[in-house]
């Protein structure tokens, strides 16, 4: 059996940013890149304990160098740094399910945590097929088009209500009550620890009933920006999209990897 466990920052026990900032220029930072290597390794160890052979823990926060990867248990495989061939680096049709840590919910969730998709000052909402999705629906599509299932996340409880909309019977843990951009009352970082292990095999355990995330094909692609250049760029040149109003563009493609 082998896994992937995605892994972000915003989501974890005691990560909630600072005002005005995102979490890169936060004080909470370092804090949460450690929070995010503890809850990872967690997982992979729920994983191995549940059988795993093989886990791939992909860093994939800003720039994709975030964890302390002594920490993580040394059975993980570790995927870091930028510019892989696609999204979920490692991972093929023979892997089991991938996880999500850390992750947070899309865009346009009212009182998330961090809540954005990919970049809070860049996007307004990205919609596929006229759905409103987020980071982990275009994740579990990617991984979807190698048959791999989502089958675990760890995050604030908004985060964990989408995934259970998005990925029916999806094991989750709630690291945090969100209560607002940069607020939340947290589970102690430690003991979220413990739930995730229990639950990353209670995952591996209920696998075979959950099912690989497609989007329908073709598949229309609508992003609104922020900023009226980014619409105008993205609506010109390589990649174009159709304009579809000043901060919005839409794309078509057959499958989520041509476009990510
Ligand atoms: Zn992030």
């Amino acid at each position: 059996m082998k896994f992937a466990i995605g892994v972000d920052c915003e989501g974890v026990a005691c990560g909630v940013g600072s005002p005005g900032a995102s979490l890169n220029s936060s004080r909470n930072l370092e804090f949460a890149k450690l929070q995010a290597t503890r809850e990872a390794d967690a997982a992979a160890r729920g994983l191995f304990e549940a059988g795993a052979e093989q886990v791939i823990v992909w860093d994939n926060h800003n720039g994709s160098l975030n964890l302390d990867y002594d920490l993580l248990d040394r059975r993980c495989d570790i995927a870091l740094g930028v510019g892989f061939e696609h999204r979920w680096p490692g991972v093929d049709e023979s892997f089991d399910g991938i996880l999500f840590v850390g992750y947070h919910a899309m865009d346009n969730t009212i009182d998330g945590v961090m809540c954005h998709s990919f970049s809070s000052a860049t996007y307004q909402y990205l919609k596929v097929n006229g759905v409103e999705v987020g980071e982990m629906e275009i994740d579990a599509a990617v991984a979807g088009e190698m048959g791999v299932p989502p089958i675990f996340t760890s995050s604030d409880d908004r985060a964990v209500a989408e995934a259970s909309e998005f990925f029916s019977g999806i094991e989750t843990v709630t690291t945090k009550v969100a209560k607002g951009w940069n607020a939340a009352v947290s589970k102690h970082p430690e003991r979220v620890l413990d739930e995730i292990f229990e639950g990353a095999q209670r995952a591996v355990q209920n696998r075979k009933s959950m099912k690989a995330f497609k989007f329908e094909s073709p598949i229309e692609f609508e992003i609104r920006y922020k900023r009226l250049e980014s619409a105008q760029s993205a609506s010109r040149g390589y990649k174009a999209g159709e304009r579809l109003d000043p901060y919005t563009v839409r794309h078509r493609f057959e499958r989520i990897t041509d476009y990510y």
